[in-house]
């Protein structure tokens, strides 16, 4: 199930919570989001301000923070404030904050001084992919010579 066929999981619908409001969605045929009813992740818990970040860059749309366990010298993740799992259940309607995240992630580099050098973005998108935490997120990694491929 795509995140997105929730209508995303921001808006309206985000602030419904509990028992009434799942059996909200389940009489008119369709089941609960299961973000909606869970407990925030961590990069959500991080956007909200319940859990301490080194925050390099914010605005309206995203948030970069640096990894708290750092593959390279810099190795800042940027993450949209929009709840999308993965890149994978990004749609249509996400065209306009993925070139944005894209272009700070850029900005970002050339704040942290990353252009001389070159840098690497990664996004690692389920299970094969490495991807630990379900919420899209761009690595930047910088400070080092990458090797490549990757593991
Ligand atoms: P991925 O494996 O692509 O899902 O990347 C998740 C990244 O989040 C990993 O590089 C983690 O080190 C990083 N990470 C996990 N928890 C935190 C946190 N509280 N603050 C900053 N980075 C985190």
């Amino acid at each position: 199930m795509r995140a997105n066929d929730w209508g995303g999981s921001t808006g309206r619908r985000r602030r419904l919570t509990g028992a009434a409001e799942r059996r909200q969605f389940e009489a008119r045929g369709g089941e609960a989001p299961p973000n909606l009813f869970m407990s925030k992740n961590i990069f959500e818990k991080i956007i909200a301000r319940e859990i301490p970040a080194d925050i390099v860059y914010e605005d309206e749309l995203v948030l970069a923070f640096r990894d708290i366990n750092p593959m390279a010298p810099t190795h800042v993740l940027i993450v949209p404030k929009k709840s999308i799992a993965r890149l994978s259940e990004a749609g249509a309607e996400d065209e306009k904050l993925l070139g944005h995240l894209l272009l700070k992630a850029g900005e970002v580099a050339r704040q942290l001084g990353l252009d001389k050098g070159g840098y690497r973005l990664v996004i690692n998108n389920g299970k094969d992919g490495g991807e630990s935490v379900p919420h899209l997120h761009c690595h930047l990694l910088g400070g080092r010579s990458l090797a490549w491929p990757p593991g």
